[in-house]
């Protein structure tokens, strides 16, 4: 019973709504356990169908069972069906209709058919509201000119659901006849397409299931919860999904579990609990991390990097949620779950090059083929059987035919009309690829934790993976202190600098993927910076500082952090970098890095990047350096790890002249770090030194 998917569907029985979202459209919200994507607007029914298929299909392909919700009465009240059709299978009522109702982008004939149909019975009905100017034979504007009493003006589910309005109304405020009619052929075409069990009419035996709702059920939360950017709509099909794919399955379970009646009913009609599901805040995935995740262990006076490092792997983990995207949008995003080949790649054995196919090993010497007529072309396989002996022209990609499982190249061959001759010898499976020799379905072919590249979303679309978990992209704060600090561009008063570091780190969580808050400047000033603090708490999953994170009397950051309880104040045996500041903000961790720019963009590279990476769902990563001949000669004290800026020339390792670290224009200069390891070391020119290019920092 338990559903991968919830996907629940706002459907339209009128005109095209134009390009832009906007509501009375169809909307579509698709969930997975609890956690809603963002709503999807369609502008017409063509659109809507069309991406409900493919969504199908992927789904289908990646063997998750699906419960998709319309918005519309599945059947109508008693012996209607059975009128039009002589069946009471109410699924042949759907087939009627999809056989009748000529839906184009421009117009449509549902006002046409429903007079059509009222035509059938004596007196005047069972629909009414002609939307035309135009008078429609057979369909009155109003409904109380109805005479037409065979059927009941309600299904029995509308006897509970009192406000919901009779299929008969075809326009008017909060008329839904339009819509069935609109409606049903589509799920007709969708039933024959896919493995599609229709509740409550049939047993649910099928990956997908069809379900009718009624978003009014859940109306109140809809009010009380509704984003005022967010079309009213949209929320609703939003809320659906997130309760229907959060319930609890013995819940889902019982609502499922109703009498099969021809005319349809609601889902989850008469639950009291379906409102409170839906208003319940989704789940959080992510634990939030520790108040005391930064906490060092006493004793060591300085903390090597690498304990540093080590700390962060072992405390940090992801703070953002999941979503389900596809794959154009994943490029660079952080994978929530292992990625599973949906299908094996080659799917099929086929020819690795244009030539003739045949089967089994060619031994040395002349060989003489007759050709099988027809040919195996890429997308255009060949269906017969080619006999043992005899070949068949194949071009690269083409699926090898039954009897071929060696192909030899049109190049090694002379033709003739109905021929071919050659030199052997030729090994069998030569020039062929097998199934699945790159990946095989229901390998993992990427781990969770892995950030995706261009190569990844070839290798995803290749194994027929169309959608994939991955996290939310990290809102990564940026906030610099001090109020010697003023605007870049602007005119500096006596004892200001610019700020350099804002930019600077900036750019970096930009170019690491991140979504980039500005935060600003903050003065030396406890009360102030709490309220930055406080509002970027709410805006960011990480705030990265920089300035005022020592334990000086304008060290504010280290202050404002200690009265959390949460603050580390690091000290690293390394240099350039002075103590680094971090602790938790109502939840929301904070980086405190050193002022000055070389320092913090040292400190940026070697601990927040790893860091970010963690918590924005990515897998620990080692930064990648290469050993190269060192230009500059240097000795170094035992206990602390060096970074020095520097660039390659002629293959050596040259270092920027000076090493203070409030020298900027160093980091311009160079091109990547030489790290020096934590012992005493003397480099003398020639010697291999480990240098780290900025690009394996991804800058
Ligand atoms: P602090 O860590 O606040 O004591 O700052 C250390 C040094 O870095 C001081 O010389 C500051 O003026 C300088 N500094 C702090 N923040 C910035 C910044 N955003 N841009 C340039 N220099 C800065
Ligand atoms: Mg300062």
């Amino acid at each position: 019973m338990k559903f991968d998917s919830v996907l629940m569907v706002d459907w339209s029985g009128g005109n095209d709504r134009g390009p832009t979202p906007k509501k009375d459209a169809i909307w579509a919200c698709v969930a997975r356990e609890g956690h809603p994507e963002d709503p999807l607007y369609f502008r017409n029914r063509h659109e809507a169908e069309r991406w409900i298929a493919t969504f199908l299909a992927q789904e289908q392909a990646l063997n998750r069972r699906v419960l998709a919700g319309f918005d519309f009465a599945f059947g109508y009240p008693h012996g209607f069906g059975n009128a039009l059709t002589g069946s009471d299978d109410p699924l042949a009522l759907w087939d009627w209709f999809a056989e009748r109702v000529v839906d184009t982008a421009k117009e449509n004939n549902r006002f046409e058919l429903a007079g059509e149909i009222n035509s059938m019975f004596s007196g005047i009905g069972p629909f009414w509201g002609n939307g035309l100017k135009r008078d429609i034979a057979g369909l009155p504007r109003k409904g109380s000119l109805r005479t037409n009493t065979s059927f009941a003006e309600r299904r029995s589910a509308e006897q509970t659901a009192t406000r919901a309005f009779p299929v008969w109304q075809l326009s008017g405020a909060g008329a839904v006849g339009s819509q069935v009619i609109m409606g049903l052929p589509m799920l007709s075409r969708l039933r024959r397409k896919f493995s599609v069990s229709v509740w409550p009419f049939e047993p649910l035996e099928n990956p997908i299931t069809f379900i009718e709702i009624w978003p009014s059920l859940i109306a109140k939360t809809v009010a009380a919860t509704q984003p005022p950017d967010r079309v009213k709509d949209a929320h609703q099909v939003l809320l659906m999904a997130k309760a229907v794919s959060g319930m609890p399955d013995d819940h889902l379970r019982k609502l499922l579990n109703v009498e099969p009646t021809a005319e349809g009913t609601i889902f989850g009609l008469n639950d009291p609990e379906l409102l409170e599901m839906a208003s319940q805040q989704t789940a959080l995935t992510t634990p939030s991390l520790r108040n005391d995740c930064f906490a060092m262990p006493q004793g060591a006076h300085w903390t090597p990097v690498s304990v540093a490092l080590q700390h962060l792997r072992d405390r940090l983990g992801p703070v953002t949620e999941t979503e389900t995207v596809a794959l154009s949008q994943a490029n660079g995003q952080f994978l929530a779950k292992d990625v599973i080949a949906a299908r094996s790649h080659p799917p099929a054995p086929n020819a690795a090059v244009d030539g003739y196919g045949f089967a089994g090993y060619a031994p040395e010497g002349p060989h003489y083929m007759p050709l099988v007529a027809g040919r195996s072309a890429a997308g255009q396989p060949f269906h017969g059987v080619v006999p043992t002996g005899h070949a068949i022209r194949i071009l690269t990609g083409a699926n090898l035919p039954e009897g071929v499982d060696t192909v030899i190249l049109q190049e090694d061959v002379n033709v003739s009309q109905n021929h071919i001759a050659f030199q052997g010898p030729l090994k069998r499976g030569a020039n062929a690829r097998d199934a699945g020799e790159d990946m095989k379905r229901g390998d993992v072919i990427l781990a969770a934790g892995h950030k995706i590249t261009p190569a990844d979303l070839g290798t995803m679309a290749a194994a027929g993976v169309g959608h994939i978990h991955v996290r939310q992209q990290l809102r990564v704060g940026v906030l610099s202190t001090g109020d010697e600090l003023c605007e870049p561009g602007t005119q500096a008063g006596v004892g200001q600098i610019f700020d350099a570091n804002r930019p600077m780190l900036c750019a970096v969580a930009s170019g690491w993927g991140y979504e980039v808050v500005d935060l600003g400047r903050a003065p030396d000033d406890r009360p102030k910076l709490r309220n930055i603090l406080d509002d970027a708490s709410q805006r960011c999953d990480v705030i990265i500082s920089s300035g005022g994170a020592s334990a000086g009397d304008e060290d504010h950051m280290s202050a404002l952090l200690q009265g959390t309880g949460s603050l580390a104040l690091w000290r690293i045996a390394m240099k350039p970098g002075r103590p680094l500041a971090m602790g938790l903000w109502n939840d929301t961790p904070v980086f405190g890095l050193p002022g000055n720019p070389v320092a913090a963009m040292v400190c940026a590279l070697i601990f927040a990047r790893p860091a970010l990476r963690r918590l924005g769902g990515g897998a620990w990563h080692e930064t990648e350096g290469y050993m190269l001949p060192a230009a500059f000669t240097k000795s170094k004290k035992a206990g602390r790890r060096e970074y020095l800026r520097a660039r390659i020339r002629d293959g050596q390792v040259h270092t920027f002249a000076s090493e203070g670290s409030g020298r900027v224009s160093g980091l311009s200069w160079a091109t990547g770090l030489v790290e020096l390891g934590d012992p005493a070391q003397k480099v003398s020119s020639g010697d291999l030194v480990r240098f780290i290019p900025f690009g394996n920092f991804a800058l």
